[in-house]
């Protein structure tokens, strides 16, 4: 079948695309302009990672632009899924996930109360025996022993970037960040429009998938058809490996849970009793821009949530001010009967 010039500038316009976006990507990070943290290690994977997914998705759209020959309408779709995955990667691997010196978290330090966030202090340091509290907070900031500062509840230390982050949910070496409060709407849509991009490359009408099952190749060799059967299996597992990571995260979203606080003993205090209403917290509202990784006005701030236990804190305060010695004794007491003697 004849290459027809819509074809040529629809696949050029596809590679051009991505090989600029990765481009900016590499160039940004070699200067140290990302978030990518201070190991060595955790760098070079950063590289390696940024170097796959050049080299996959320029093979991939070459495969599906012109070497499988798809219709005008896959082709589209084609090109509009790789501009959907660039961009959610890129806007992944870019955006502050919370850290300090996010707008979320300086706007907390302005204004968070002096007296709440001392009574959190006194008493987090008690909760946190080995390092890792293994319970619920009730919506307290809490104290970073590694930066050792106050963070707002949630808020969790990335030994990978040597940082906190809020509503940390893990660290991901491929895209070389943090996923926190600040991307991770970025980071469901990454997997998301990954998926579907396999989905396309694999199922479109006159595809790679159907070319290496039932078509003949416009190039004859053996190279040829190495790269169209390994583009296939590439696809394939990471169709499968997207669809489980979108399922899991979306999962945990509707459930206002992270990948740190998931091992956490007893009920979240977090969850709100909607599933709707957790996702819309974490995502924004549920409309056209939801598909899109643009950041959206949402009602909560990443520092504070609303959780089961907020009027007991507000007493706390109030009684901080009364009697802040008894109040942290009570305390101290409270956290021995959950974890034991230090
Ligand atoms: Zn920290
Ligand atoms: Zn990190």
């Amino acid at each position: 079948m004849a290459i027809t010039l819509l074809d040529i500038i629809l696949g050029l316009s596809g590679i051009v695309c991505s090989q600029a976006l990765m481009a900016i990507y590499m160039v940004l990070g070699c200067l140290g302009s990302a978030s990518f943290g201070k190991h060595l290690f955790n760098r070079v994977l950063s590289r390696v990672g940024a170097i796959c997914m050049i080299f996959f998705l320029c093979v991939e759209l070459w495969l599906f632009q012109f070497v499988a020959h798809p219709s005008t309408t896959c082709s589209l779709i084609g090109v509009l899924l790789s501009g959907l995955v660039l961009w959610s990667f890129l806007m992944t691997a870019f955006t502050d996930p919370g850290t300090p010196s996010s707008p979320e978290w300086q706007h907390w330090n302005k204004h968070s109360s002096i007296i709440e966030t001392k009574v959190s202090a006194d008493i987090t340091k008690e909760r946190s025996y080995n390092g890792k509290p293994k319970h619920w907070g009730s919506g307290e900031s809490t104290e970073c022993d590694r930066c050792n500062h106050s963070r707002p509840a949630r808020s969790h230390h990335c030994k990978h970037c040597d940082r906190c982050v809020l509503r940390m949910d893990h660290h991901c070496p491929l895209i070389g960040n943090c996923v926190g409060w600040r991307n991770h709407k970025y980071y469901l849509l990454l997997q998301g429009w990954q998926f579907w991009g396999c989905v396309m490359f694999l199922f479109a009408s006159g595809g790679p998938g159907e070319l290496a099952l039932y078509g003949t190749m416009p190039f004859s060799g053996l190279w040829m058809e190495l790269i169209l059967y390994t583009g296939c299996s590439w696809a394939a597992v990471v169709m499968v490996i997207a669809a489980r990571t979108f399922m899991v995260a979306l999962y945990m979203a509707t459930r206002n849970e992270t990948h740190v606080e998931k091992c956490y003993i007893g009920e979240n205090p977090y969850a709100l009793p909607q599933s709707l209403d957790n996702l819309v917290q974490l995502l924004g509202p549920l409309d056209i821009k939801l598909l899109m990784p643009i950041g959206v006005p949402r009602k909560c701030g990443g520092t504070e949530f609303p959780h089961t236990g907020q009027e007991h804190t507000q007493e706390r305060s109030v009684r901080y001010q009364k009697e802040p010695k008894k109040l942290i004794e009570d305390h101290v007491s409270d956290v021995s009967a959950n974890y034991g003697s230090v």
